[in-house]
Order: C-alpha cells, then structure tokens, then sequence
C-alpha cells in the first residue's frame, strides 16, 4: 500500500478500447489498497494533428496561441479516461494541469516547471479519489496555459512523484521498457531490467524518445525510481535508477536523432575572437548548439561548421548572415546524429574506433564526432542513420 503515480502515453490511450484498458490498470491499483495519481498524454497523434491544424492557418502562429491548441489533447484524454474509471465504479475525478497546481516559467511550449501546488492533490487523495491528471501542461504567472514541450507528459509525472513523494513512478508505453536501441526499428534490440540515470538521461537526450530527458533529470534530482513498462502486455519493464546491480556492459544503447541540422560557414576571416562573436549571437537568440568543429586557419581564413536542432537551422543562418561577409553560410538539414552510450566505456579505450569500423564496413561517411565520458555521436548523411543504427547495434550487441 503506498501512493502509486501511473503514467499512460498517446499509444496507451489512443482510441475507447484503450482508455478502458488504462482504467483496468489504473482501478486494479487502487483495489490493492494504494492511492493514485494518473498522469494521461493526448490520444494517439492528437498532438501532431493539432500541429498540423495550426500550421495550415500560420505557420508562424505566436507560441501562446500553440499553448491553448496543444493543451487541449490533454484534456480530452483526461476527461475520458474518467468517465472509464468512473464506468468501472470507482470514485475519479479529472484535473487539468493548473488545477493540480503546475505552476511553469513564461517560455510558450517549452515551458519549466517551476513548483507544484499540491494542496488540490492532496485533497483529492484525502478523499481516496483516483485522480487523472492532464500531462504536458501548466500555467504561469499570468495565468495563461503553457506546455512543457514535446513528450513532456513523463516529465509531469515525475515532478508529481517528487512533490508528493510517491512509493512508485510507473511510465506505461507502448513497448516493454527501454531497450538498447528502438525495438520497432533495430532487429535484436534487447531489453533492458536496470539502467542508470545518467546513462537513460544521454539515450533519451540523444534521441530514445522512450523517456522525455527532462524527466530524467528530474528523477534524478529528486531521486525518485521509475519503472518503463507497456500498458498492453503485463510484464517487468527497465527500472531506472541511481545505480544498478547488472555487470557494466560496454555500452547500454544506440540512438538515432534526426533533429539536427548542420550549418557550415567558410572562408571566415581567421580573426581573434570571432567564434566567440558567433556563439554569443546565436545564444543571445536562445539558440542551442550542440557539436562545433573548427578548421585549422590557411590564407587567414578557416572554417567552422555546428550542429542545431533543425527548427533552428535557417534561423541561425539568417542572424549569422546578418553580421558575417566575405564567406560561405550554409545549412544542411539531411543530416542525422547516431550516438553510443555506456558508462562502461570509460574504462573501454577500443570502443570509439569499434564504432568506426562498424560504419567503415557499411561505407557509411561520418561528417563529425563529439565525445564524453559516457557517449560517442556522430554526424552522419540522414539517408544512412537506420544502417548506421544497426550496423553499430550489431557490433556491440551480441545476438544471441
Ligand atoms: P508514449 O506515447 O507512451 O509517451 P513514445 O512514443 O513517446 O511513447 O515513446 C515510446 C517509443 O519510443 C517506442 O514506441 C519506441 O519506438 C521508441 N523508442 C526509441 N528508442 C527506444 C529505446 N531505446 N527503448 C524503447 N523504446 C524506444
Ligand atoms: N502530447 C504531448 C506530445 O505529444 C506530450 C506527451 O505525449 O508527453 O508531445
Ligand atoms: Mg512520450
């Protein structure tokens, strides 16, 4: 018996029959004796569609208006997943994200969360109510709806785990938990029982959308344990945690992200303190970027090329162009970021050139490197990402 917080993603929801099943899930807690606190994404694609929606009417529509459209999905789902519970007899009520007290800074679909008021929660409970809580959304000091940004549902449900201390945090999906690489894409991707917060917060950083990596984040600083399961098939799932029992495997994962876009500017004059002009104009414009690689200056000039998420790669073209003459800008989007990650690595010096191999013997280019501790990315043609995925997957994980 204990306080129990269940969350359900889009998949898990997506038409009657699986808001029936979630409530199954959900009421068979709550008969064991536990409290629940329900944290629901929208329906299947309802968050795309909604994209969608908006994008045929503005594509540059103000992101506050984004809020109000997006935060919607959440409410459908709350509120049916409800009328289920409520169907199979149990005492339930639904709550938007500003009614459980999610209060989030003032940054329109990628807002933070910065406190849970959680007087309304706690009195729910008191009255042994299920509680349903819409996932991805806040409200801030002016009183108007934010999101927390794609896949943001985990991290709501975590920060309810943390505020009111739960005994468990349960992340339902659509696959059995975290794997070592997608198992809908690579063959032989093996499932994992543990993984480590650092080692989950680089694989969903780097592209395994199986967990939001600012969920991870939070669990982390706050300590609270998740369990990865699926909604659909009752069997153990991946604990994630601070540290693990399993013997250190070279590597836990490989990602793919194709959210990236690489901008390359040549011919720059080779002068003092230019890239430092660059990237301070880029983060002045909140511009987030990732891998940066500098040429060796020749004729007084050198290159520089970056990596942004895609959105951001015409938009940091434009303000470069804006104050940078005599070179070449230019902005290629077809690119993908492929990354291995293991803590046990550190120890491991052959593992970089293990990965090189893998893609040499699929005469696949790499374009760039980046390395830590923990990870190894590269930059790659997007056209190759799944070969590369698998073939990197194959020489690390053994099949067997
Ligand atoms: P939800 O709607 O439940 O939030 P998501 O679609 O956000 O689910 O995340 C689950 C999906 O993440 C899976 O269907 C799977 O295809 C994908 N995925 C990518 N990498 C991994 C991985 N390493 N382990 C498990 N799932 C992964
Ligand atoms: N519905 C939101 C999204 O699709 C939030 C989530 O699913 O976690 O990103
Ligand atoms: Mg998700």
């Amino acid at each position: 018996m204990g306080l129990i917080v269940q969350k359900f993603g889009g998949s898990s929801v997506a038409n009657a029959e699986r808001v029936m099943n979630v409530a199954r899930i959900v009421t068979d807690t709550y008969k064991q004796g536990n409290d629940v606190v329900v944290v629901v994404s929208a329906q299947g694609d309802t968050t795309d569609d909604l994209i969608e929606k908006a994008n045929e009417i503005n594509p540059k529509a103000a992101k506050r208006e984004m809020d109000q459209l997006l935060t919607a999905g959440e409410q459908i789902s709350i509120s049916l997943l409800a009328m289920a519970i409520e169907k199979l007899g149990f005492p339930v009520i639904s709550l938007l994200g500003w009614q459980a007290g999610f209060n989030t800074n003032s940054i329109y679909t990628a807002a933070r969360i910065k406190n849970i008021k959680p007087n309304r929660l706690q009195a729910e409970i008191a009255k042994r109510n299920i509680v349903v809580v819409a996932g991805f959304q806040g409200i801030n000091r002016y009183d108007d709806l934010t999101t927390l940004g794609r896949g943001g549902s985990d991290t709501s449900a975590v920060a309810i785990a943390a505020t009111l201390k739960a005994d468990k945090c349960q992340i339902f999906t659509d696959v059995e938990g975290v794997y070592t690489a997608d198992p809908r894409k690579v063959e032989g991707a093996k499932k994992l029982k543990e993984i480590t917060y650092d080692e989950m917060l680089e694989l969903a950083t780097l592209g395994a959308q199986v967990l939001n990596n600012r969920s991870v984040e939070m669990a982390k600083k706050y300590g609270v344990e998740l369990e990865v399961l699926s909604s659909l098939n009752p069997v153990p799932g991946t604990i994630v945690k601070e540290v693990t029992k399993m013997e250190k495997m070279l590597i836990r994962g490989v990602t793919k992200d194709k959210d990236v876009a690489l901008v390359s500017i040549l011919g720059l004059q080779d002068t003092p303190g230019i890239a430092f002009k660059i990237f301070s104009k880029l983060s002045a414009k909140n511009i987030n970027v990732d891998i940066i690689l500098q040429s060796f200056g020749r004729d007084g000039t050198k290159d520089i090329v970056f990596t942004v998420s895609k959105e951001n790669g015409p938009i940091a073209v434009e303000i470069l162009e804006g104050f940078l003459d005599n070179c070449k800008i230019v902005c290629n989007t077809e690119v993908a970021k492929v990354s291995i990650v293991g803590a046990g690595m550190e120890t491991h010096p052959g593992t970089a050139s293990k990965m090189f191999e893998a893609l040499y013997e699929s005469n696949i280019n790499i374009q760039m490197i980046s390395t830590s501790e923990i990870k190894i990315s590269v930059i790659i043609d997007a056209e190759n990402a799944d070969r590369a995925v698998s073939a990197v997957h194959k020489a690390f994980i053994p099949n067997d």
